[in-house]
């Protein structure tokens, strides 16, 4: 029997090591201790790119929390005027809740700048954002996540959560995937 195919396969580049990655999500988790150790927050994961940093980040917090997800899509005309569309919404009322807002990758800032705007709206005491990557190359709105794990060039990575075209997302790590693999598809 042949070995099945491996998404690692795809991988012209590593841009972040399992090892880097865990190094990152251990800083940031150090960081969130310090500032909302004490305030029972809600972690809300952005889904599903945030999906496997979430679930690392929460197993390196020793303190009481909750979880929950959204699921909301900068892409569309929708997205004009700075507003997201929420396709799966939270389970919580965050209403005098600390949130901390938590996704993959902060890129033109759309998604979390909403986001941080819709939860503020619903009464959030306060709104903070993480993300484990910032394309900061990439911004179209005046938006800086509060913690940041690394900050990458304007390429396209996958792994770690990140998908392409839906696979890719169990790689352990983060990397770029080989330029031929989008040519076709693109053509
Ligand atoms: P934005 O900051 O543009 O509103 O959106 C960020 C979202 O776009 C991320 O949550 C992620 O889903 C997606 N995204 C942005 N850059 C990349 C990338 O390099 N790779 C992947 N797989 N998704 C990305
Ligand atoms: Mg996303």
């Amino acid at each position: 029997m042949t070995a099945p195919q491996s998404p690692r396969d795809d991988i012209a580049e590593v841009v972040l090591s399992a090892e880097e990655i865990a190094e990152t999500v251990d800083a940031l988790a150090a960081r969130l201790t310090e500032d909302v150790g004490c305030l029972q927050p809600i972690m809300v994961g952005v889904l599903t790119g945030a999906f496997v940093f979430l679930a690392d980040l929460v197993r390196r917090l020793d303190f009481p929390l909750e979880v929950d997800f959204v699921e909301a899509s900068s892409y569309g005309e929708s997205t004009v005027g700075g507003e997201v569309v929420i396709r799966i919404d939270l389970t919580r009322d965050v209403e005098g809740r600390h949130v901390v807002l938590v996704d993959d990758i902060l890129d033109t800032g759309r998604t979390l700048s909403a986001l941080r705007s819709t939860l503020r709206k619903r009464g959030a005491r306060s709104v903070r954002t993480c993300c484990l990557l910032d394309k900061p190359d990439r911004r179209e709105v005046d938006f800086e996540a509060d913690y940041v794990g690394a900050k990458i060039p304007d390429v396209f990575v996958v792994g770690y959560g990140l998908d392409y075209a839906h696979g890719h997302r169990n790689l352990p790590f983060i990397g770029v995937l080989r330029t031929e693999l989008y040519q076709s598809t693109q053509a």
